[in-house]
């Protein structure tokens, strides 16, 4: 009886406070103090601006957050109003709750604002991020770099070896099923985001750019004197991984607009893949819709410029700020680069390693500072082998992200103020079950060993270099992706390129590719995804972080994304050290407000 009656005095209650708006940031955000975001309040119907009732504890907004103030009597030619506070921050931390009032509804959304200690637990903070990087990548990568024999692994990864560690949830805010967008966002903002989009709640904007916003770190560290950070990528460095650390769009295919907003906020290292979305249209390969010169830009701002693996060995001594774009598109994989006998990279022949990239990135970004720096390093193919189902090119660019690790480990050994960590974004659905030994009688899948059957692979690392020497042994590792299109499974490495495992029909489904069908013994899979599904998906499966250095002991048991990034404001104690405005921002920045930006 008792709790019937309550079911209907919460009933009651719900009906009384029917939803009048939408609020961002959403409720339980946890929001930096003194950092940037836009509050935005969505009316489901137009509302005069007299009537707007918005109150942040009790208060009115604009007497309560500091913050540009603007209402939209009807958004986008519809029928509905908006309130947004641009740019708004709060100094003292605690629980805020906004309320809006409309008629004799209400809705609200509460906010846990936080300080940082007020003094910093270290100057530096390395952020890793192996994209797509699941526990069958660690594992992976360890067995074919260290080897595994009667039950023990015969050495550790770099990343094995660090201290701490947590379960790291990636979805977004409106889907279980992240992008890399949306999750890297997460952490270099500590504000949750959409699928697709990079440093924004979505709202029901229709420009791109005019989405509710929170700070990225990038941004911050600009608002520290002094104070640097790099941007590192085997990808397009307009990517959505390496682009999260600055960016503010609903559209991660924004990319040549995210190339102006690297611009606008000059990090001291830039290093990646990507220059078709550097150079102006009238440049063939270029992939820009505009006249504007990027390489130029940077130059014209101090910067020197870098296009392939030598140039970047062979740094002016006085280099102090960095860009490298070493391929039009993404850059290759380890395996191309360094071990396969396919003609992959032949139009560029002279890419860096990760490796190479993390070392210069963390000599310069070190060199005469005080203030300490922010390095993002993304292996971005461990993904981009992953969605074909290329399992062997993943690890290995898995094995490549861990010699990076090493690296900062080792400067880290040398500057003990620094924190690393080393995660990903998001996970596939990958798994390893055993071997397969071409020396089993029947069919390729006969050859498959589970159990005690499966027994222990025949790679060799005869050069000790940390990679298989080849891999295409003849007892290798079964490995498994558990979502595909349709496609034929070799049970081999493709050691002439990347796998593709399904190809677009004329009705624009994805069909298996018949290139593979008469590899020996290959085997026709019918998918498990849609029609439309050209490669392998995300998992939604926690990501696993590890860490070191001071501070690092924060991060244990299940955590999300965004909270991450807590744990890195905290030991860089960026709300102390915020000023009000960045401190070098280009006389040219390319101004993407949203005034400027709406058709
Ligand atoms: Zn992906």
């Amino acid at each position: 009886m008792r709790f019937s009656s309550l079911a209907i005095a919460i009933s009651a209650a719900l009906a009384l406070h029917a939803q009048a708006a939408t609020i961002y940031p959403l409720d339980r955000a946890t929001i930096l103090a003194g950092s940037k975001f836009d509050v935005k309040v969505e009316y489901d119907g137009q509302v005069n601006a007299d009537d707007v009732q918005i109150t942040v504890n009790g208060q009115p907004l604009q007497d309560a957050l500091a913050g540009s103030y603007e209402f939209v009597e009807s958004e986008d030619g519809q029928p509905v109003s908006s309130v947004w506070l641009r740019d708004a921050s709060i100094k003292d931390a605690g629980e805020y709750t906004i309320e809006v009032k409309e008629g004799d509804k209400t809705s609200s959304v509460s906010w846990e604002v936080y300080a940082n200690p007020e003094a910093p637990k270290v100057k530096n903070v390395i952020f890793f991020l192996g994209d797509g990087m699941s526990v069958a990548n660690r594992t992976g990568a360890r067995i074919l770099s260290k080897g595994v024999a009667e039950g023990k692994a015969n050495g550790k990864l770099a990343m094995d070896q660090m201290p701490y560690m947590a379960m790291i949830g990636t979805s977004s805010q409106d889907t279980i099923a992240a992008d890399s967008a949306n999750t890297m966002s997460a952490y270099m903002t500590g504000h949750k985001s959409a699928v697709n989009a990079l440093g924004v709640y979505l709202s029901r904007s229709e420009d791109n750019l005019n989405h509710p916003r929170h700070e990225t770190i990038g941004e911050m560290v600009r608002r520290i004197p002094g104070m640097k950070f790099g941007i590192v990528s085997d990808a397009e460095i307009e990517d959505a991984t390496p682009a999260a650390v600055v960016a503010h769009t609903r559209r991660r295919a924004d990319k040549d607009k995210i190339v102006g907003m690297i611009y606008n906020t000059q990090p001291d290292v830039v290093l990646g893949g990507g220059s078709a979305y550097f150079l102006p249209q009238s440049t063939p390969g270029s992939k820009r819709k505009d006249d504007i010169n990027y390489v130029e830009k940077f130059q014209n701002q101090g910067y020197t410029v870098v296009t392939n693996n030598s140039e970047l060995t062979s740094l002016p001594q006085d280099t102090t700020k960095l860009l490298g774009l070493f391929h039009t598109g993404n850059m290759d994989g380890i395996y191309d680069r360094a071990f396969a006998e396919n003609d992959v990279t032949k139009n560029f022949p002279d890419q860096p390693d990760l490796t190479t990239m993390t070392q210069t990135a963390l000599d310069i970004l070190s060199k005469d500072n005080d203030e300490g720096f922010f390095l993002m390093v993304e292996s971005a193919l461990i993904d981009k082998a992953s969605h074909p189902l290329d399992w062997e090119r993943s690890f290995m660019n898995t094995i490549m992200l861990d010699k990076s690790v090493e690296i900062a480990q080792k400067f880290a050994e040398e500057h003990p103020d620094t924190m690393i960590i080393v995660t990903a974004d998001h996970t596939h659905g990958i798994g390893i079950v055993g071997t397969v030994d071409d020396d089993k009688e029947g069919e390729m899948r006969d050859k498959v060993g589970t159990y005690n059957e499966a027994g222990y692979p025949n790679y060799t690392d005869e050069n000790g270099d940390g990679y298989p020497d080849k891999l295409d042994v003849s007892k290798r590792l079964a490995v498994f992706y558990n979502n595909f299109p349709d496609h034929y499974e070799t049970y081999r490495p493709k050691l002439d390129g990347t796998f593709v495992p399904a190809i677009k029909d004329e009705n624009g489904n994805y069909i298996a590719n018949e290139q593979y069908k008469d590899v020996e013994g290959a085997q026709l899979r019918i998918g498990n995804l849609p029609h439309n599904a050209s490669t392998g998906v995300h998992a939604v499966d926690d990501v696993i972080l590890t860490a070191q250095g001071p501070g690092a002991e924060a991060f244990h048991g299940y955590m999300e994304n965004s909270d991450a990034f807590k744990v890195m404001a905290d030991a860089l104690s960026l709300s102390s050290r915020l000023q009000d405005e960045p401190t070098q921002r280009p006389d040219d920045a390319v101004d993407f407000s949203p005034e400027n930006t709406a058709k």
